[in-house]
């Protein structure tokens, strides 16, 4: 069959020749037998023999032919012949994880603990079971053959080859069979009478199996009146060499006994060019020869980039959008991925944004479903000892019981924040006790988590259990929090939640049987959890078949035996088309190409088969891969070299002017959805006849035509602090930082909420150490040198454990660690430091100084006032003082000229001096200004004199020795200017000028308004 829409009428053709056979009514085709490769193909067909017979016969009724996907169909022959019970893939699991553990156990292979390993293992040893068994090597064959190898000896061979031994051993003690071993025992038995029930058998589109269905379907096309449906080039597929994507259709059909037929595949001339050219054995400059030559190339084909992957959905929603805007059916536009499971959420964001109704028919992972979410939730709070974040998600989850009460999950929040708690069981219900009930008086918060606790203590345990225990404590928990009632309640699109609960019931049932099958296998919760999780990431669950219409968003296994009018294939790069495998952990590839498991090879052969037959498959053909994924760059997909020859002939892209770097413009009249839309006129403002489009009757137009309605009041409220009149100097220097940063924090007051904790914040660590070291000299009252440092240390440590008492401060690992900190790193700097500014002959005069009320005149002649709290001034005899700021942060540096960034400690200076005649210590003059660099942020002592007056002669200990000694006159200088920009700051802030200017554009890296200042854009 020609590939695409000629031979679906092909097929067509075929089947109403079959139905117009058909004498008269009864229509009875249930002799009629038809193999697919998935289930989606069963409903296709059923839809196919319909319409075949209403066009024959004008008939609606008739009996259905038998179509079904071959694993169906031989498991249902299975059923009819005696012999072993047939498992399950998680049965398969559970025996196999069973057996490893107790392997390991007895063993110690690895030296690691064997409920470490064994989980880990078991699904790597699963896989390579099921391989070996489908390609018809029991233990005893894998022993022969690998005898010879010097594989033999190493420890991971000799577990495969021992766990393979039990696994087979126990399947046949206890007469069950994995789905490997049914087929082998059904090949044993075959008998070609089970076919008679049929007069027809049809094989369509199967493409590829393993050897042992392949034996079985070679046994089935023996039947007397047997076709197989294939598509492609039959020359081409005889010819197929090692590297071609057909070689896969040849190697199979030889298994089932299909000849091809070398021509009658019926391809227009550009499709046939194309099936020759891709994947040639020929040269590029051949093919390209050829191309040149072509008489015309009508098919189009396009390989275009966007920058991201979102850019690269949102230009393919468009092309869809004008594709169905020019008359093209729905379900004949083909949107595939290689990897859809990332791409699918993306894909229904932009195409629901777009109101493009689609299809995502491949499976979703069950795991990723709100309804496993919520399950999962509450064995999640039980494993993580009921902690604040994992009880938040049980109680906001809409899906279980707690769903009812809204109030539930906020009030819960608050209370963690309030007491600043981590969660825990007994923790929360003694806070509970003495918490007061809410302004309504209500305590909405004890008896919800006194019933989640009750109904989770099952799980609280240590102790190990069967599986079939932990499942059935499953059981009564999903009953108890109302699982069931509440996803009916609650319709998602394409009803995906009652589908995923049924599975999710499904794979619970699953699980228990495997439990009951083998009870002898035990699991702490942790296990248990670990196993159920695991399962559940395995299994995939559909949307119900009756929501197929639409743009069909599919995988590329999918998308065969379809008719498409457009493709659009997308996420075309390498490492996921063909994805990267990792490397056989037990056998090298080459001990393994012999035994026929080619993995790898396989696994990048179907890919290329893939890409090869959609190009083949429709008239118009998109190709479209981002070149950036998060902040890396990717790399194309290795079979897009193939289009080289086409794109240097010219026949990829033709007439299209821009092919990479594609990405959403913000241009109106390019929008393609309501959210497109709405950035692109935030973007431009007053957009010329907008208004048409505004008052057109369009759903969700509202938004953007009320926010165009909107006109600001003339005058917008006045929070620039116009009448303030009282600053500290710790909030101009904020302004100075950025106007804007000062207006989000001083005059909104806004601060981004963070994340519950009990480890104490880097804000409340550096107010702890200031007021240890404020308390240090509180008692200390000598110097520090050589004789007293011992004594010293020893007050520093009495004060540190007193500010890091278990009763004020959470015994959390970070809080230890913090407190570990100082006492080894800052108490010994610091102690470093006060040994040296000792024998300077100063000492510590002023702590936690007070500077209230200081009066500044502005500009226009008004009078304001400045606070500040000074950390520390030390004086020498004459008056002379030094301002002292403590940091356990980085720190302005001094620069070489008089323009500085440091601006607190300048304007400190001058406070004090000003205001020091009350006091009893009299400040006479500036000389120094230092921070101490207490956590080591920069190279040398934690005493750093950033700017001093090098006139007086004194030398000061300072980490850039360049630039801190200034001349007397550049000092006064430099403390004159930072008056001047106190003055200005306050002027700026009264006059509302509030613009985001940051005085250093590092700081907008990790600034938490980069959203609203809107730099982040710029
Ligand atoms: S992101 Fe930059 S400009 Fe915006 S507020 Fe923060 S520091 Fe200022």
């Amino acid at each position: 069959m020609p590939y695409g829409g000629i031979g679906w009428l092909r097929k067509q053709q075929l089947f109403e020749e079959l139905v117009a056979a058909c004498p008269g009514p009864p229509f009875r085709f249930d002799r009629v037998l038809v193999l697919v490769p998935s289930s989606r193909m069963t409903r296709t067909y059923r839809k196919l023999f319909l319409d075949a017979v209403e066009k024959a016969h004008g008939a609606t009724a008739l009996i259905p032919p038998v179509v079904q996907t071959l694993h169906r169909f031989l498991s249902s022959l299975s059923a009819r012949v005696p012999g072993p019970a047939l498992i399950d893939e998680n049965t398969r699991l559970v025996l196999v994880e069973g057996i490893v553990k107790n392997y390991l156990a007895e063993r110690r292979l690895f030296s690691q603990s064997p409920d470490v390993l064994a989980p880990s293992l078991s699904a790597s040893l699963a896989a390579m079971i099921d391989q070996l068994a489908h390609a018809g090597i029991g233990p005893t064959e894998l022993r022969v053959a690998l005898a010879q190898t010097d594989a033999v000896d190493r420890k991971q061979v000799v577990l495969l080859m021992d766990i393979y031994d039990a696994y087979e051993r126990i399947l046949k003690e206890r007469n069950l069979a994995d789905p490997a071993g049914m087929l082998t025992h059904l090949a044993g038995l075959f008998d070609p009478s089970w076919l008679d029930p049929y007069d027809t058998i049809i094989i369509d589109n199967i493409a590829d199996a393993g050897d042992l269905e392949a034996g079985l379907l070679a046994k089935i096309t023996a039947h007397r009146n047997c076709r197989y449906l294939g598509e492609g080039l039959g020359g081409l597929v005889a010819r197929a060499g090692e590297a071609h994507p057909l070689r896969i259709t040849k190697d199979f059909l030889a298994k089932i006994n299909v000849v091809v037929e070398e021509d009658g595949c019926g391809m227009d001339e550009d499709n046939e060019f194309l099936a020759r050219a891709l994947f040639s054995d020929k040269t590029f400059a051949e093919i390209e020869q050829q191309a040149r030559a072509l008489p015309s190339f009508g098919k189009t084909v396009r390989l275009l980039s966007a920058v991201n992957p979102r850019e690269e959905v949102s230009f393919i929603a468009g092309e869809v959008k004008k594709a169905l805007r020019a008359g093209i059916a729905a379900d004949s536009l083909l949107v595939a991925f290689p990897s859809l499971d990332e791409y699918g959420p993306l894909v229904e964001e932009i195409f629901t944004d777009c109101g493009i109704p689609y299809n995502r028919a491949l499976g979703r992972q069950l795991s990723t479903s709100p309804v496993t979410t919520a399950a999962i939730s509450l064995l999640r709070a039980c494993h993580e000892e009921f902690s604040g974040p994992s009880l938040l998600r049980v109680l906001s989850s809409p899906f279980l019981t707690f769903g009812e009460n809204r109030a539930i999950a906020p009030a819960l929040d608050r209370f963690l924040r309030d007491r600043k708690i981590m969660g825990g069981k007994e923790r929360l219900l003694t806070q509970l006790l003495y918490q007061r009930p809410h302004d309504d008086g209500i305590d909405v918060l004890t008896t919800p988590l006194k019933d989640l606790f009750a109904a989770l203590e099952p799980f609280c345990t240590t102790d190990s259990a069967p599986l079939a225990v932990w499942m059935e404590r499953l059981g009564r928990l999903t009953a108890w929090s109302k699982l069931a009632s509440r996803v009916l309640l609650i319709k998602g699109p394409l009803n995906s939640n009652l589908q995923a609960y049924k599975k999710l019931e499904e794979t619970f049932s699953s699980l228990a049987a495997a439990g009951r099958l083998f009870p002898e296998y035990r699991y702490t919760f942790s296990e248990w959890f670990f196993l159920l999780r695991k399962t559940l990431m395995h299994v995939r669950y559909q949307v119900p078949p009756d929501d197929e219409g639409g743009v069909q968003v599919l995988g590329m296994g999918e998308t065969m035996g379809h008719a498409w009018s457009e493709i659009y294939l997308g996420g075309l790069i390498d490492t996921k088309f063909p994805q990267r495998l990792p490397q056989n952990i037990f056998l090298p590839e080459s001990t393994l190409e012999p035994l026929g498991i080619r993995t790898l090879e396989k696994a990048r052969l179907t890919a290329s088969h893939h890409f090869y037959r959609l190009l083949l498959s429709a008239e118009k053909i998109t190709l479209t891969r981002p070149e950036n994924e998060g902040d890396r760059a990717t790399v194309a997909s290795p079979f897009l070299a193939e289009l080289t020859p086409l794109i240097r002939a010219g026949l990829i892209n033709q007439g299209i002017e821009q092919t990479s770097g594609i990405q959403f413009s913000l241009r109106p009249e390019d929008s393609r959805s309501i959210s497109e839309l709405a950035k692109a006129v935030g973007s431009k403002g007053i957009v010329p006849g907008i208004e048409q489009v505004l008052n057109a009757d369009i759903a969700n137009m509202a938004a953007i035509k009320a926010a165009y309605d909107f006109s600001p009041p003339s005058e917008a409220p006045n929070l620039s602090s116009q009448y303030k009149r009282s600053f500290r100097v710790t909030e101009l220097d904020d302004y100075l930082q950025c106007p804007y940063d000062y207006y989000v924090k001083h005059v909104l007051r806004l601060r981004p909420l963070e994340e519950v904790s009990e480890d104490i914040s880097p804000l409340d660590r550096g107010s702890a150490v200031h007021a240890i070291l404020h308390s240090f000299y509180k008692e200390w009252d000598k110097p520090v040198n050589a004789c007293t440092r011992n004594e010293a240390q020893a007050l520093l440590q009495k004060l540190a454990a007193v500010a890091y008492d278990p009763a004020r401060v959470a015994d959390t690992f970070r809080n230890r660690r913090d407190q570990q900190l100082f006492l080894s790193v800052i108490a010994e700097r610091f102690l470093d430091a006060e040994e040296l500014f000792w024998q300077q002959g100063m000492r510590p005069a002023f702590l936690e100084h007070k500077i209230e009320a200081y009066k500044i005149t502005l500009s226009d002649g008004s009078e304001v006032e400045l606070n500040a709290k000074i950390d520390r001034i030390d004086v020498d005899e004459q008056g002379n003082f030094i301002v002292v700021d403590y940091k356990t942060g980085k720190y302005p540096t001094p620069k070489k000229t008089v323009d500085q960034e440091i601006f607190q400690l300048p304007v400190y200076a001058v406070m004090a001096q000003q205001a020091s005649s009350a006091d009893e210590v009299r400040l006479r003059q500036p000389i120094g200004l230092a921070y101490y660099d207490l956590m080591g942020k920069n190279k040398g002592l934690a005493r750093d004199v950033v700017l001093f007056n090098k006139d007086l002669g004194l030398d000061q200990p300072a980490i850039k020795p360049q630039s801190s000694p200034k001349s007397a006159e550049d000092f006064e200088t430099i403390l004159k200017q930072s008056m001047d920009k106190a003055r200005k700051a306050i002027e700026g802030i009264r006059a509302g000028d509030f613009t985001s200017e940051p005085q250093d554009e590092n700081k907008c890296r990790y600034c938490p308004n980069a959203v609203m200042c809107e730099t982040e854009e710029t």
